[in-house]
């Protein structure tokens, strides 16, 4: 019997023909920037942003924390959603690594607007914390795989630029919104200062994220990624996963995001299901009502062995990925009306 397992995107393995890719890699000494493969990876995903250069790094904990180490410093803030990853996610090391404060945002599921960044940019006053930085994430995870739109972006880069602000994106899925949007990640270049892609969720990587931004700011990020411990060697292995995932994982996102809506759509007919958040990409969260607890609905799940997260009092969430067979998801929608 197969274990079906929704708790992250990140729980893929590698396919024979990724394995195969990685067998095949030409390495060498990353930190000596004479891995090959690594260059490859990065000068890759560059072009594919619009970006100048880029950095490979064991994960997006990683590479978000590097961008903002790079971009803030003491006595400066950085204006996120409160359910960004960075503040939410990464145990703090805003603070810890930056000595940076942080300013909240309550967008919605996620999203913050124009106005709401510019009603908590700092005036200039010796009070205050110096504004420095906008991060946005996308998808945003916590608000259930939504996602912004070009044009959501390219007002919030029109504002930061007139602030004088950088703007950092978190694109942990930005391949899910981009194959949900239609849009080209070729223009993401014009409006971000930095961008942190992970191949290791939807992308099925086994490891990897790749920071993006201009020739200085990848300079500058490499030596934050040594002090971090996160300069490897012949890791051109695991970039190669990262490649084969470029080129022939972007498109099947569809697949993952046509399962969750299914599941979204079986949700909203059981008696167990107050709401759920409206399916974007691939993620869906939903909140029980009083016939379960989180607790008791994950363990109802796993008597069917299927793996799901709880998300908080009440809250379950699931996420699709390329190890979800079709024999799955059938099993998946069948237990969920069966509940
Ligand atoms: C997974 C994720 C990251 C990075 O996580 P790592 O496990 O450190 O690679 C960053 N942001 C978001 C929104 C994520 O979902």
């Amino acid at each position: 019997m197969f274990i079906t397992d929704l708790r992250s995107d990140t729980v893929t393995k590698p396919t024979p023909e990724m394995l195969q890719a990685m067998f095949a890699a030409q390495v060498g000494d990353d930190v000596y920037e004479e891995d090959p493969t690594i260059n490859a990876l990065e000068a890759k995903a560059a072009a594919m942003f619009g970006m100048e250069a880029g950095l490979f790094c064991p994960s997006g904990t990683m590479t978000n924390q590097i961008a903002i180490k790079v971009h803030t410093g003491p006595l400066t803030e950085v204006i996120c959603d409160v359910t960004a990853h960075i503040y939410q996610y990464e145990g703090g090391g805003i603070a810890s690594n930056s000595y940076a404060s942080v300013a909240l945002v309550n967008g919605l599921r996620g999203k913050m607007t124009p106005e709401q960044i510019e009603g908590n940019i700092r005036p200039d006053n010796l009070h205050h914390p110096i504004t420095k930085l906008v991060a946005l994430e996308n998808t945003c995870n916590k608000g259930g795989g939504s996602y912004y739109t070009i044009d959501e972006i390219a007002a919030i880069s029109k504002l930061c630029k007139r602030e004088n602000l950088a703007l950092h994106l978190d694109g942990a899925r930005v391949f899910n919104a981009l194959v949900a949007s239609s849009e080209d990640a070729k223009n993401y270049g014009l409006y971000f200062d930095s961008i942190s892609v992970c191949l290791s969720k939807g992308l099925g990587a086994p490891v990897g994220s790749v920071l993006l931004g201009s020739k200085d700011f990848i300079k500058k990020s490499r030596r934050v990624r040594k002090v971090f411990g996160g300069g490897m060697r012949q890791a051109g292995y695991l970039a190669a996963a990262c490649i084969y995932a470029l080129d022939n994982h972007i498109d099947r996102l569809a697949e993952d995001q046509r399962k969750a809506k299914q599941m979204e759509e079986v949700l909203l007919q059981t008696d167990y299901v107050e709401s759920v958040l409206p399916v974007e990409t691939n993620i869906v969260i939903f909140k029980l009502n009083s016939k379960y607890t989180d607790n008791s609905f994950l363990e109802a799940l796993a008597k069917h062995n299927i793996r799901a997260s709880g998300f908080g009092p009440g809250m379950i969430r699931f996420v699709t990925h390329l190890d979800i067979t079709d024999e799955m998801q059938e099993h998946t929608l069948k237990v969920l009306k069966s509940l």
